[in-house]
């Protein structure tokens, strides 16, 4: 044994997993138990106390789900981490530990469609107000500070245009703000992007994407960069002043540099309830195995298809920060060296029809609403995700009528054209 630091691949594959040590099973189990038995009145107490870290009942924590919850953080340089159900739900519940009614949230205009929707929606009726500020400008971000503001969310790679977030710039606009930066890094993997090395405080993901990678498990994940000073100022009292359920205790002095991950799970979490299920923590770790060798594949795929689109006559415009000419592409350099991802969209010059057309005539790529899965995958966002939009919403959304969306497998490069090749040509 060394002390050396593993690499990313060594943590992918074994960072948080040890064999059973009842068993020697050198998978992780799968730990299908709602409640964990106590060795004694006294460790009971203290289990819930917070003065002991153990299993209590697997809507707060579970064996199969931690493992996942440190591979996560080891993977993008966290302190600690906390599996939920979804990624929707690790937003609810990052953002539930920092607002209270009446308190403002600055998020970048272009996220997932689901996260524009929740936070336009939902969150409005939980008494937060969403400023949103323009992803290619920094300085937007800046001017929508008040002293209501309580977080900046944005996403490293935006979903689905490919549009690559000058990360340290809006970090630097939090850190003046004194507020926590929270990244949504779920289209670049840690792989790609590490977004607490440039100055984020909070990471989330849907795991549900490639980070379980193969299109079968539902997850979420929060991840503490264990960077912000909770008692800084008043503005964060869940974290800063004293818990009456846990005898006064004050979060952030009592767990330092993983307060931010032990108050979502002990409060947000507890009194929310979307835990992840051990099944599906079991389906994203051994997922999240391979995610080196995936992410290198899909990248190579997608800049493949990406330059092959942008050669053809019937296609307009590719936007994806992998080619150099892409308005992304020197950001992509500075934060996603390794690939510009897998996810983007393109423009077909028949428009709306032609899109259609596509999208019934793939016959390997699935038409369907989903990224990050092993197989390619297609959407015409006109017709589908954004059909209830007007022309010119679809247009400022991103998802335009001629608009086609991408999320390249793993699969032969020469069949994933061939595929193109004919639905196109149809
Ligand atoms: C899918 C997705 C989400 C939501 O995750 P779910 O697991 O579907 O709840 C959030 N952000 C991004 C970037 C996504 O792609």
């Amino acid at each position: 044994m060394s002390d050396r630091q593993p690499g990313f691949a060594t943590l992918a594959v074994h960072a948080g997993a040890q064999p059973d040590p009842t068993t020697g099973a050198r998978a992780t189990p799968i730990y299908q138990t709602t409640s964990f038995v106590f060795d004694d009145v006294d460790h009971a107490a203290s289990l819930f106390g917070l003065q002991a870290f153990g299993n209590i009942y697997t809507r707060i924590g579970n064996p199969t789900c931690a493992v996942v919850e440190e591979r996560v953080a080891a993977l993008e340089g966290g302190t600690a981490a906390l599996a939920v159900a979804s990624g929707h739900a690790a937003q609810v519940l990052a953002l539930h530990a920092l607002m209270t009614p009446g308190d403002e949230l600055i998020a970048s205009n272009k996220l997932y469609g689901g996260s524009i929707n929740q936070f336009n929606h939902s969150f409005k009726s939980f008494g937060w107000n969403v400023k949103w500020a323009d992803a290619t400008d920094p300085s937007s971000f800046e001017r929508a500070v008040t002293d209501k503001t309580k977080a900046i969310f944005i996403e490293s790679l935006a979903n689905p245009g490919g549009i690559v977030t000058d990360i340290a710039a809006i970090a630097a606009v939090a850190r003046k703000a004194g507020v926590p930066l929270i990244v949504d890094n779920t289209l670049a993997t840690p792989y790609l992007c590490q977004p607490i090395q440039h100055g984020a405080d909070i990471v989330v993901h849907s795991l549900t994407k490639f980070m379980g990678g193969h299109g079968n498990s539902i997850g979420g994940i929060i991840v503490d960069g264990g960077s912000f000073d909770w008692r800084a100022s008043d503005k964060y009292p869940m974290l800063s002043a004293p818990r009456p359920e846990y005898q006064g205790m004050i979060l952030a002095e009592t767990f330092g540099n993983f307060a931010f991950a032990i108050a979502v799970r002990v409060l947000g979490l507890r009194d929310l309830g979307p835990a992840l299920s051990p099944f599906n923590a079991f389906m994203i770790l051994t997922g999240m195995e391979t995610l080196p060798l995936r992410m290198e594949k899909h990248c190579a795929n997608a800049k493949r298809v990406a330059e092959w689109l942008k050669a053809r006559p019937d296609v307009s415009w590719v936007s994806y920060a992998g080619l150099p000419d892409d308005p992304s592409h020197a950001l992509a350099q500075k934060y996603l060296p390794r690939g510009a991802g897998a996810v983007f969209t393109f423009g077909l010059k028949g428009g709306y029809e032609a899109g259609i057309k596509l999208v019934s005539n793939v016959k390997l790529f699935s038409h369907l609403a989903n990224v990050g899965d092993t197989r390619s995958l297609i959407i015409h966002p006109a017709s589908t995700t954004h059909r209830q939009l007007t022309d010119a919403q679809k247009t400022a959304a991103g998802a335009g009528p001629d608009t086609v969306r991408l999320s390249i497998g793993i699969e032969d490069i020469e069949d994933l054209l061939a595929d193109l090749d004919q639905a196109l040509s149809a």
